[in-house]
């Protein structure tokens, strides 16, 4: 079982990779946390990411597709794993293909959680954060019991520079530009796209049911 999870900013992918993760006992593998464990093991790969970064420079292809390969040989992958933010590029996605060939494990269920815009600029422009604690709010879903201050600590709440529209324009428009040709390289045949507006509960259970379709795994009835 071999799944892609693709998402824009604030469609509540982290929550759905969770839940993929503890459904189908496999692990969730996202790039941040495939860098930071290169990192601090010390690895080759590591030490030259490292050094890249450190350089203020982006981190190729060819070290992230290094990284992928070797973390997806982990015993923990054996049963399959799923990758949350790669690839990111269309030659990524080449590699990952080829990779998978290579190894004789079959090609990737790719989802497609589709949130538009304005719902995601509503979701986005309506958290806001306690500059103490660091806790985060959403007037829309879990508001504060009142009104713009903490209910930790009564600190006034702020929008981080990150949530405002502008920028969260910015951010999902960067997002199209990267992702659309990755999905157009998968083409419709292979992305499976689920309706990431609607609740936690009704988006995982969509996916699930396309992951089991999708790879044949028994279905068990919930009770
Ligand atoms: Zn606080």
């Amino acid at each position: 079982m071999i799944l892609l999870l693709f998402g824009p900013p604030g469609c509540g992918k982290g929550t759905q990779a969770a839940f993929l993760s503890n459904r189908f006992h496999i692990p969730a593998i996202s790039t941040g946390e495939m860098f930071r464990a290169e990192l601090k093991a010390g690895t080759e790969l590591g030490q030259k990411a490292s050094a890249i970064m450190a350089a203020g420079g982006l981190v190729g292809d060819d070290i992230v597709n290094a990284m992928v390969a070797n973390r997806i040989a982990r015993p923990d992958c054996a049963n399959g794993f799923l990758l949350d933010g790669y690839p990111r590029t269309v030659p990524q996605a080449q590699q990952l293909s080829d990779l998978l060939a290579q190894r004789g494990l079959p090609q990737p269920v790719v989802i497609h959680m589709e949130v538009e815009d304005r719902v995601l600029v509503t979701r986005l422009t309506s958290r806001r954060q306690c500059p103490k604690c660091l806790k985060i709010y959403n007037l829309l879903s879990q508001a504060p019991r009142f009104a713009g201050v903490c209910d930790e600590d009564g600190t006034k709440l702020l929008t981080r520079e990150d949530d405002q529209e502008s920028v969260i324009r910015d951010r999902l428009h960067a997002y199209q530009q990267l992702t659309g040709p990755v999905l157009d390289w998968f083409g419709p045949a292979r992305v499976r796209t689920v309706d990431g507006a609607q609740s936690t509960e009704e988006v995982a259970k969509a996916i699930e049911e396309i992951v089991l379709q999708a790879t044949g795994a028994p279905v068990f009835v919930r009770r």
